[in-house]
C-alpha cells in the first residue's frame, strides 16, 4: 500500500545523526496514524483550511503551500482518471471505502514526507502536534464535498459501460459520466437513453 511504501522510504532516506530517535518516532507515528479515526463532528471546509495552515506553519514554517495535504481535486475526478487502480477498486465498493483509500494513498504518505522534512530541517519532533495535524488532515479528507455516489455502489454508464462514481444527472433523470455526456452533447442535443431534449439546461 502507498502509505507503507512512503513510511519505508522515509525511514530509508533519513540521514540525521539521531537516526534511532527518528525511527522510534516514525514507528510511534505510524501506529497512531493507523489507529486514527475521523472526528464525530467535522468542521466546515474554511475552518478546516485555517486550522490546517496554522498547524502546518507551526511545524514547518518554511512550507511551500503546494505541500499542504488537500483532497479537494479528488471530489471532481472519476477515480479511474487519477491512475490508481486501488482508488478505482475501492470506489466501486461504495460505503465510503473510497475516502479511506484516499487517506491511505494520499493523506498518510504526505504526512510521512512532512515528518521526514521536519526532522531534517528542524531536528527532533514530538508526537502531539503531529497527531493534531494528522487529525485535521483526516477530518479534511472526510469533510470534502464528496458526491453521494461515494457512499453507494456505483451504476454503470450507459455510454461507455464502465462504473460511474461521480454521476452527471440529466433533467430526464438519467445518469452518465460527465465526460461521456458532454462528448455526446457535442454532437447531439438529446439524452442518449430516452432522447429527451437536453438543449436548455
Ligand atoms: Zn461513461
Ligand atoms: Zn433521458
Amino acid at each position: 500500500m502507498e502509505d507503507e511504501k512512503a513510511f519505508a522510504l522515509n525511514l530509508a532516506i533519513y540521514q540525521g545523526a539521531d537516526l534511532g530517535d527518528y525511527i522510534n518516532f516514525m514507528i510511534q507515528f505510524r501506529s497512531s496514524l493507523n489507529a486514527l479515526k475521523p472526528a464525530d463532528v467535522i468542521a466546515l471546509e474554511p475552518i478546516y483550511t485555517v486550522d490546517l495552515v496554522e498547524q502546518m506553519q507551526q511545524l514547518l514554517p518554511n512550507l511551500d503551500p503546494r505541500e499542504i495535504p488537500t483532497f479537494e481535486s479528488f471530489a471532481y475526478f472519476e477515480p479511474a482518471d487519477v491512475f490508481d487502480e486501488y482508488l478505482e477498486q475501492e470506489a466501486s465498493k461504495g460505503k465510503g471505502a473510497f475516502i479511506e483509500a484516499v487517506w491511505i494513498v494520499i493523506g498518510k504518505p504526505k504526512l510521512y514526507n512532512l515528518v521526514h522534512r521536519a526532522w531534517t530541517e528542524h531536528g527532533p519532533q514530538t508526537l502531539a502536534p503531529w497527531m493534531k495535524l494528522a487529525q485535521i488532515v483526516l477530518n479534511g479528507c472526510y469533510g470534502q464535498k464528496w458526491p453521494d455516489s461515494v457512499f453507494q455502489v456505483p451504476d454503470s454508464c450507459p455510454i461507455c459501460l464502465t462504473p460511474i462514481h461521480w454521476p452527471q444527472r440529466t433533467q430526464c433523470g438519467h445518469v452518465f459520466h460527465t465526460r461521456c455526456l458532454s462528448q455526446h452533447l457535442d454532437i447531439y442535443t438529446t439524452c442518449p437513453l430516452c432522447r429527451a431534449s437536453l438543449r436548455d439546461p
